[in-house]
């Protein structure tokens, strides 16, 4: 499956913003934005005069990016969402939440979402008991996640527990001894802490 390689920091300079894409070392000094605050290339640090369709564009590049999705299958979230009762910023929002790699890595089992995603692929978790190793899978309502028997004694996702800090959002209630969590509630736009303008990706797909 397609997935983007290149490095991640250099993401979060083109779009100006923390997007939290490498775990720890987001929250150090040692962060890409922090270090060097402009965009990156050889025209980085010019002042340029975004457009309308450009401010419109960045948008979509940073939500896709912030959870790791690419071209095609965001679109087709996004056709999906408009045809969800309500508002469809907020539909893709509540989408791209759902996702199982996201749910993992809100559930504080991944120190970032793109290894949030490698964990699932790699079969280290069940919903409801079944296997789940497709990242885009959604999560629903009374759904239970858990890391698989097998996985339990893994060093890594051992670390994960035991280091696990993370304030989780009020849709998942997270059990850290049963290395599980339910979904409780629907995402709501409320619990996607992120700066983003979804009426922007709105306008760019509705052109
Ligand atoms: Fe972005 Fe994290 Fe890199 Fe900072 S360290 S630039 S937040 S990916």
């Amino acid at each position: 499956m397609a997935r983007y390689t290149d490095a991640s920091c250099r993401l979060c300079r083109r779009e100006g913003m923390k997007l939290f894409l490498k775990g720890d070392r987001c929250y150090t000094e040692k962060c890409g934005i922090s270090k060097r605050p402009y965009a990156p290339g050889q025209h980085g640090q010019g002042r340029k005069k975004v457009s309308n369709y450009g401010e419109q564009l960045r948008e979509k590049q940073k939500v896709k990016r912030i959870y790791g999705v690419l071209e095609t299958q965001f679109r087709n979230t996004f056709e999906r969402a408009e045809n969800m009762p309500g508002i469809a910023g907020e539909n893709l929002l509540n989408l791209l939440e759902r996702r199982l790699d996201n749910t993992v890595y809100r559930m504080g089992l991944a120190q970032s979402r793109k290894e949030a995603r490698q964990l699932v692929r790699h079969g280290h978790f069940n919903i409801n008991g079944h296997k789940a190793n497709i990242p885009s899978m959604l999560v629903h309502v009374g759904d239970v996640i858990t890391v698989k028997e097998t996985s339990r004694s893994s060093a890594k996702i051992k670390a994960l527990v035991e280091n696990h800090t993370r304030v989780t959002p009020k849709w998942i209630d997270v059990n850290l001894e049963s290395m599980s969590a339910k979904v409780v509630a629907n995402p709501t736009r409320e619990d996607v802490d992120l700066e983003i303008a979804e009426h922007l990706i709105v306008e760019l797909y509705s052109k």
